[in-house]
């Protein structure tokens, strides 16, 4: 049957008559309750299997309890009671049938509702998941989604979230993530302002947290460029973050610190003649004496942001394209904010040439790395 069919079901089986002022509360509530018995009984006679998981029957010459689509023969109806929940009828001395296990979680849609709202929420973990959005995904209320869901995990739909979300940004951080990606990719909207809740929602401090990890190393140098001071950091298998100092300064401090905040769980270790031949070829790379040098990249990214940057490394040197552009580019001309956020959590400056992506009104918009920087890489491109 289809989702749409079962709503209407559901819904019909709600609707409730009008009282009118000749009746009394109480006759009413026996009306409703005749009524969605009469229904239930028609569903216990087609052996409804939409039906299962929104109410059982007892029957009283058996004392067992069935699911609406039970296979074993139909009960007189006289001897049929209806309960709203398994719970009820065994409270009422039923027990539960062992032909359709009216108890099992397995076949009951509520659970297999449930389940698949778990399957899609880890699917869409990157999406700003919200509960009209699921209400709107699986065709039911949003009250109905949160009830059943509750009543079969224990939980609301957004602590699941939650939960999910963390757990995405712990192996995210255990697997060598910069923070920056892995709250990233784990669908959290601000970067920034979800950093400082990290320490917390793990649980524990980021020292004691990396002592179950595995950390990864991390090597980085320091150096001068033609954009002022500059941080190369690489994994073993390539380099993972090309950073700049802010407004020019000499400041490596600064530019240290800002490796340990994106790579809190890593060991770091300084190591200048490791990356020396990567800091030559990046400096050729700014200043243009070589278009494609060899800067093996180890970044994590979602799907969607290497798109986004896959569509940059093609946007030749010395031009722009707007945010909306690369949103046609890829195939996604509503995704201009999405693409420009994926710009901003780029995790390589320059060997991901985001500073190519500009505003449509032709200003500059916006660059992690300073827009006078931006600035003066775009005119330094022009040029050669
Ligand atoms: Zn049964």
């Amino acid at each position: 049957m289809a989702t749409n069919a079962i709503l209407a079901k559901e819904e019909e089986m709600k609707r409730t008559p009008q009282p009118t002022a000749a009746l009394k509360a109480s006759e009413v509530a026996v009306r409703i309750k005749d009524q969605t018995n009469a229904r239930r009984w028609q569903a216990v006679l087609a052996r409804d299997r939409a039906l299962d998981g929104t109410f059982v029957f007892g029957v009283s010459s058996t004392g067992i309890f069935c699911r609406p689509s039970c296979p074993s023969k139909r009960p007189r109806p006289e001897n049929v009671s209806f309960f709203d929940h398994a719970l009820q009828a065994e409270q009422a001395g039923y027990r539960a049938c062992l032909r359709c296990r009216p108890k099992a979680l397995d076949g009951n849609p509520q659970s297999a509702l449930v389940r698949a709202m778990c399957r899609y929420i880890e699917q869409h973990i990157e999406d700003r998941l919200t509960l009209s959005l699921l209400a709107k995904e699986f065709r039911r209320s949003s009250f109905h989604l949160q009830r059943t869901f509750k009543s079969v995990l224990g939980v609301s739909p957004k602590a699941y979230i939650d939960a999910v979300r963390l757990r995405q940004v712990k192996q995210n951080l255990q697997a060598g993530h910069s923070v920056t990606t892995a709250l990233y990719a784990a669908g959290y909207g601000s970067s920034s302002r979800l950093y400082e809740r990290t320490a917390t929602q793990l649980g524990m401090t980021p020292e004691k947290y990396r002592r179950g990890a595995v950390a990864a190393v991390v090597r980085y140098t320091i150096a001068s460029s033609p954009l002022g001071r500059m941080l190369i950091a690489a994994t073993d298998k390539g380099i993972c973050a090309i950073q700049f100092a802010d407004r020019f300064a000499d400041n490596d401090q600064q530019l240290l610190q800002g490796l340990i905040r994106e790579f809190p769980f890593a060991v770091r270790r300084r190591d200048d003649a490791a990356m020396s031949e990567w800091r030559e070829n990046l400096a050729r790379l700014i200043q243009g004496q070589e278009t494609n040098p060899s800067l093996p990249l180890d970044i994590r990214a979602t799907a969607f942001q290497r798109r986004v940057w896959e569509a940059l490394q093609r946007i030749p040197r010395g031009e722009t394209r707007s945010y909306s552009a690369v949103a046609k580019k890829i195939g996604m001309p509503k995704a201009t904010r999405a693409v420009a956020r994926a710009c901003a959590t780029n995790p390589v400056a320059v060997a991901i040439p985001c500073h190519r992506v500009v505003r449509q009104d032709g200003e500059l918009g916006g660059y992690r790395w300073g827009i006078e920087r931006k600035e003066q890489l775009l005119a330094m491109e022009k040029q050669m």
